[in-house]
């Protein structure tokens, strides 16, 4: 936390913190693994490269520069003695004036370490998991979606909630033209006639770093990745589905809207893409050594 380590009782803010009251923070979600030659980091540069954007979309000036953050990070997890987990950095705004203004705001940051599984549940892993198309738009294109804030999630929140509530696993959002973005946490990807399909950025959704790995992969073992708007009833009509994201890695769609996606059961490029992932996380792929930082 600001730089130094300390332990899980004493990283504590004041409850006037601007964040707290109005979502100031941005933040990022990492994963390690363990490799046959120890934990790796994938894609940390990326994930802090990513939080740096986020920050400059709100004017916080972060104060670690990405290497600093990188190492941080690492000797967090050798401390936690963590060889595989979560981190969870944020850069969040505390004490300063209460109004809105911001401006004289402190910057603080802290990076958190933590086991975490699967993020969507093991049997969704497995099997897939159910979701449904939710009545709540993704935030208007000018509120970032790119920028992972504290306050933007309020709208996936509303989103998840909806859904849990109504017992589906996930929401699939739609953004203000009535266009599929992504899930409450992870983006989409539709397979159709053995093209897999996935939404532009422009579509509102974030520029997921598993999103981009596995489009990379998919396309090195010889598919047609295509990004292309679709709508809702686009996903009807798809033979295989699947989210991704750091949290929920590759995690197959086995239901829409209470329709089952192909034959109900994760297919073929689905299981490709999970095995493809799981490999490269693993170092056992091997074709992209510049994603695994190791620890
Ligand atoms: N969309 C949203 C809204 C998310 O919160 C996340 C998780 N960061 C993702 C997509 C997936 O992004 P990534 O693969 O970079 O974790």
């Amino acid at each position: 936390m600001d730089g130094e380590q300390v332990l899980w009782d004493d990283a504590t803010v004041h409850v006037l913190t601007h964040a707290l009251h109005y979502g100031t923070g941005v933040f990022e979600g990492i994963r390690a693994y363990r490799t046959g030659e120890g934990t790796q980091v994938f894609r940390l540069t990326d994930h802090m490269a990513r939080l740096h954007r986020s920050a400059m979309a709100y004017h916080m000036d972060i104060g670690w520069p990405v290497e600093e953050l990188n190492e941080a990070t690492k000797e967090l997890l050798r401390a936690n003695e963590l060889e595989a987990g979560y981190i969870r950095p944020i850069v969040f705004l505390e004490l300063g004036a209460v109004g809105l203004n911001p401006a004289n705001a402190k910057v603080r940051s802290a990076i958190v370490t933590w086991e975490w599984g699967a993020y969507l549940g093991e049997d969704g892993v497995q099997n897939g998991i159910r979701t449904k198309v939710s009545s709540w738009r993704r935030f208007p294109m000018d509120v970032f979606p790119n920028a992972k804030a504290t306050g933007t999630y309020i709208n996936s929140i509303l989103a998840k909630v909806e859904a849990v509530r109504s017992g589906y696993d996930e929401a699939i959002m739609l953004n203000t033209d009535g266009l599929i973005s992504e899930g409450s946490g992870e983006n989409i990807f539709l397979m159709r006639d053995g093209i897999v399909y996935t939404p532009p950025v422009s579509a509102g959704c974030l520029d997921g770093i598993t999103r981009a790995s596995v489009m990379t992969l998919l396309r090195e073992d010889g598919y047609t990745v295509v990004e292309r708007t679709f709508h809702r009833s686009d996903l009807y009509y798809g033979d295989e589905m699947f989210l991704t994201g750091t949290a929920a890695e590759v995690t197959p769609v086995r239901e829409v809207d209470d329709r089952p996606v192909g034959d109900g059961k994760p297919g073929p490029i689905t299981r490709r893409a999970q095995a493809l992932f799981a490999d490269t996380v693993a170092g056992k792929l091997g074709t992209h050594p510049e994603w695994l930082e190791y620890v």
